[in-house]
């Protein structure tokens, strides 16, 4: 069972975090989108406010200053300010995710000696490098064959080699969690190890900001590790241990939901703007909401919201159980990501030609939304995850679920 009744803390944060994508957020949205340099559109101003009102630190420890929030909260978090713009929640949202690793995973002298940092520094993002340029989905499944960047030791130092790319919040992040194949010949479960790597490590650079057509606010970079000496101080975990965090990062820990609870921020906005337009815009003699199909398309717009809202809190609530099951925060995103496509698409077809002119706030949705088709995991392949999951779930024929003629029929009697 999970009870939706939220605290009075986790209502503050929403209502703190809706008045800083109003007032600070949206308000730049349009600006950001238009910058055709991808490396110039960052605005660190927004960060800032953000840190001022505690948003930043949302899932840093409350012992080390922070919220302590669980999935849930930054999933509340999180479409609030990306009903603002997807760029900007997304720098806060991998911030958020990467810091829950970070709590979760290193040691103490670790955190002792990262957090106060990043707590204090208004500036402070993070990243995650996983993705490689011939290792995509390869990462995510994941298969043998995967991973290049490697990790050697030479005493307590290892010597990073390899390439990430499309990291978000690449070039902007000050501290990156990097996955690294520390062995070549043994099986994939015990040859990934994780680093924390500060952006100024002498041999790191960020050799592109991508080009993207939406969440354009965001940078995406390639990073580079050339000879990049990291401390054995700095390794996450035991060495080879970091293939199951990179299924705990996605799934238990939060990332698959508060991916989808940011791309519903989006969703939120298109049909807040649908619904606003419908009753503005005449045709026929009477207001577009006076029309039945458009009400209809309204009520189906605001259906799959509601329902990939209750599936992504549901799933949230999920992750801090016992008995969590992992295949709903991969389908709990699936579910929001083809909800946003859909409903922003709605929403361009409500709005008319109008909504495919750029000086219109329609497109600008549609291109956002689309990122998390991929972001995050392909859908397809988040699918194929959660498709093992249930084909691992052995039904047992003497529970009394299970109907008494199932083996017959499929005896063909
Ligand atoms: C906006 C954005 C932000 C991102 N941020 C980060 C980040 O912060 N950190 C990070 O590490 N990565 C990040 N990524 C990368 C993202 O996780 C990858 O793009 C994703 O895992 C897919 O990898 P790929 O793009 O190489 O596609 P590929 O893996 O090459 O997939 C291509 C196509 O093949 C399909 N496919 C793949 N494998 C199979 C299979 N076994 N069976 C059937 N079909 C298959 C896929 O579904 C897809 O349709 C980001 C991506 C985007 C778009």
């Amino acid at each position: 069972m999970v009870d939706f009744t939220l605290t009075p803390r986790q209502r503050e944060l929403r209502q703190i975090a809706h008045d800083f994508a109003m007032d600070v957020v949206l308000p730049a949205a349009e600006k950001a989108d238009r910058v055709p340099e991808p490396d110039k559109a960052f605005d660190w101003s927004i960060i800032r406010e953000g840190s001022k009102r505690g948003l930043r630190t949302l899932t840093v420890p409350k012992e080390y200053g922070g919220e302590g929030a669980n999935v849930l909260t930054c999933a509340l978090v999180g479409e609030q300010i990306c009903y603002g713009d997807l760029g900007i929640g997304v720098a806060f949202d991998q911030t958020w995710k990467i810091m829950t690793t970070i709590a979760r995973l290193t040691n103490e002298e670790q955190r002792r000696r990262w957090l106060p940092r990043i707590v204090e520094d208004p500036e402070f993002l993070l990243g995650i490098a996983m993705t490689e340029p011939m290792h995509g989905s390869d990462n995510i499944l994941p298969y043998e064959k995967t991973m290049e960047t490697r990790a050697e030791r030479r005493g307590d130092t290892w010597i990073l080699n390899g390439t990430k790319r499309y990291i978000s919040n690449g070039g902007l992040a000050k501290l990156y969690y990097v996955v690294a194949r520390t062995a070549f010949d043994r099986p994939l479960a015990e040859s990934l190890t994780g680093f924390l790597v500060p952006a100024d490590a002498p041999g790191f650079t960020v050799t592109e900001v991508w080009d993207k057509l939406g969440q354009r606010a965001v940078q995406n970079g390639t990073l580079r590790f050339e000879n990049v000496e990291v401390p054995d101080a700095d390794r996450v975990l035991e060495v080879g241990k970091a293939a199951p965090t990179m299924a705990a990062f996605l799934l238990r820990h939060g990332s698959n939901i508060q991916a989808g609870a940011s791309v519903l921020g989006v969703a939120q906005r298109a049909y807040d703007l649908a619904h606003q337009y419908a009753f503005e815009r005449v045709q026929g003699g009477e207001p577009l909401i006076a029309h039945e199909l458009q009400r209809v398309r309204l009520a189906r717009m605001a259906m799959k919201i509601q329902a990939a809202r209750s599936y992504l809190w549901f799933g949230a609530c999920d992750c801090g159980q016992e008995t969590f099951d992992p295949k709903h925060a991969s389908l709990a995103k699936i579910f929001a990501a083809e909800t946003a496509v859909e409903v922003c698409r709605d929403a361009l077809e409500l709005w008319g030609a109008a909504g495919y002119m750029r000086k219109n706030p329609i497109e600008k949705l549609m291109r956002d939304a689309l990122s998390f088709l991929h972001s995050d995991g392909t859908n397809d392949v988040l699918a194929l995850k959660a498709a093992a999951f249930i084909a691992d779930e052995k039904p047992d024929p003497s529970a009394r679920r299970y109907c008494g003629r199932t083996f017959e029929a499929a005896m063909g009697r």
